[in-house]
């Protein structure tokens, strides 16, 4: 039996770097991972390897797309399906050789297996148990579907299935218009399928700014993706290795249906908690299984924590990592601290999606007075030269104190440029300290500028 300061259950992007926060921080870590490489969801089934195939069929929309204006000639390139798999697999590796690397490094021990807590303060990993002060549980999440619909991984696929087709499908439908279907669902798009989203709410990615949402609609329609809104889905039938959608429209009842070569049904995830022993133990979940912790990550059970998709709050890498930076600060005797009014959320379809703090409808609801400044990228020089001017940057501030509330873009590399206003709300800035700070030209970052400018005087350039 070994012993050690802390026992983190799970090696995702929560559990990883709660690990590496923790020793260094001096206390004797280990770390429990039952999948064969660490990373958890994120490096091995989601963010990572979803992002490799979102860069490829990128690139090969460029190809396709903007090449020749540019007088880049010639035939765009084929598909070889099998090596852009090895590409995906080859970035997974890298990834995960890599957080090996950090546990080396680090001095943490990785408990090869799946673990569980049969009391505070021990874990089982196989027959062996091991001693620990505190435990973390980062055990993460996994698909939900819905019912009646049977995955397969083969013609019915979760995201995981998604992300290693046999071959790419002439039909596809995706089931759910949330971050993940759209991204699975652009990427087969590029490769030629002909993707047909069906949604339940009447808008794409739910609880976005309706702006936003319409605008990303049409871009994606543009692109190709066919979009069914207010339906729901009934289920699946498979035969002959092909599969038939039925759904029915809330407005009228009407019943209709989709044939396709796959499904993927992208209706959302759900906290992991099997085999832990939770109820045993006494440790309280939610009605949605997530594990119930407090304003310290402390679950209801001494000396154990939870951080992650295991409990409540946005599904996200980055919310799992600074709550796992959180808690080991916590653990060390130091005051660990998540701002949940600014974590950035993003969508890696072309162009990208990204938001911070609250929408317009959300300040609309709490009767929060607000301006909005706006700026569309057809003003944007480097945009324009570089195919990339659909979409706008819209930034949210209080009418009487000029302090950012929110931001919401659509554009390009939306997703890096979101971090500049994420780092002035962690500041408590107003939109004008953007709009006085010089941005370099010609870049992106300028149109962020703009609309602050919006949010006073006016921008220069509409
Ligand atoms: P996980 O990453 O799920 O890791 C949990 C780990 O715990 C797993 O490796 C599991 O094997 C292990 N485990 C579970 N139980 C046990 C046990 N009893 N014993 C031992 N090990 C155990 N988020 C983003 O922020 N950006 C993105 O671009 C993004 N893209 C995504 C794309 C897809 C296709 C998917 C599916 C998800 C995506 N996400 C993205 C979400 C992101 O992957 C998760 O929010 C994140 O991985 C959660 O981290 P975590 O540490 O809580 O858990």
């Amino acid at each position: 039996m070994s012993s050690y300061d802390v026992i983190i259950i799970g090696s995702g992007p929560g559990g990883y770097v709660c690990a590496i926060r923790c020793a260094q921080l001096g206390l004797k870590t280990a770390c429990v991972e039952g999948r064969e490489t660490l990373g958890g969801t994120c490096l091995n089934i989601g963010c990572i390897p979803s992002k490799a195939l979102l860069h490829a069929t990128h690139q090969l929309h460029e190809a396709e797309h903007n090449f020749e204006k540019m007088g880049l000639k010639g035939k765009s390139p084929s598909v070889d399906w099998k090596q852009m798999q090895a590409y995906k697999d080859d970035t997974i590796g890298q990834n995960t050789k890599g957080i090996e690397f950090l546990f080396k490094k680090n001095k943490i021990d990785w408990l090869k297996g799946w673990g569980s807590i049969p009391e505070a303060g021990k874990v089982k990993v196989g027959d062996q148990i091991h001693e620990a002060k505190n435990i973390v549980i980062a055990t993460g999440s996994e698909p939900a579907s819905l019912p009646g619909i049977e995955i397969d991984e083969d013609i019915v696929v979760s995201s995981t299935g998604a992300l290693s087709l046999s071959k790419i499908p002439k039909k596809m439908v995706v089931i759910g218009a949330g971050v993940i279907g759209l991204e699975m669902g652009s990427v087969y798009a590029r490769l030629g399928a002909e993707v047909t989203v069906v949604e339940y709410l009447d808008t794409i990615t739910p609880g976005m700014d309706a702006e936003v949402q319409k605008n990303f609609q049409k871009i994606l329609g543009k692109q190709g993706m066919k979009f069914i809104l207010g339906a729901a889905v009934q289920g699946v039938d498979v035969k002959n290795k092909k599969a038939t959608v039925n759904y029915k429209l809330k407005k009228d009842d009407s019943e209709a249906t989709l044939d396709a070569d796959v499904v993927l049904v992208a209706t959302g995830r759900k906290p992991f908690t099997d085999g832990l022993g939770l109820s045993d133990l006494g440790i309280e979940v939610t009605q949605k299984g997530q594990v119930k912790t407090d304003d310290h990550w402390a679950t209801t059970v001494k000396g154990v924590y939870a951080i992650g998709d295991a409990i409540t709050g946005p599904m996200l890498a980055h919310k799992a990592e600074d709550e796992g930076m959180a808690v080991a600060e916590v653990l060390a005797g130091k005051q660990g601290h998540v701002n949940y009014g600014v974590i950035p959320g993003v969508i890696y379809t072309h162009p990208e999606v990204a938001n911070v703090g609250r929408t317009e409808e959300q300040l609309k609801e709490d009767g929060v007075p607000y301006k909005a400044g706006k700026f569309s990228f057809m003003g944007n020089g480097r945009a324009k030269a570089n195919f990339a001017a659909d979409g706008f940057v819209k930034i949210l501030a209080h009418k009487e104190t000029d302090r950012i509330l929110g931001a919401h873009i659509i554009g390009p590399m939306a997703g890096d440029l979101i971090h500049e206003i994420c780092v002035a709300m962690e500041f408590g800035a107003a939109a004008q300290d953007l709009a006085l700070t010089c941005h370099a030209h010609p870049t992106y970052s300028e149109a962020v500028r703009e609309a602050a400018l919006a949010c006073g005087d006016g921008p220069i350039h509409s």
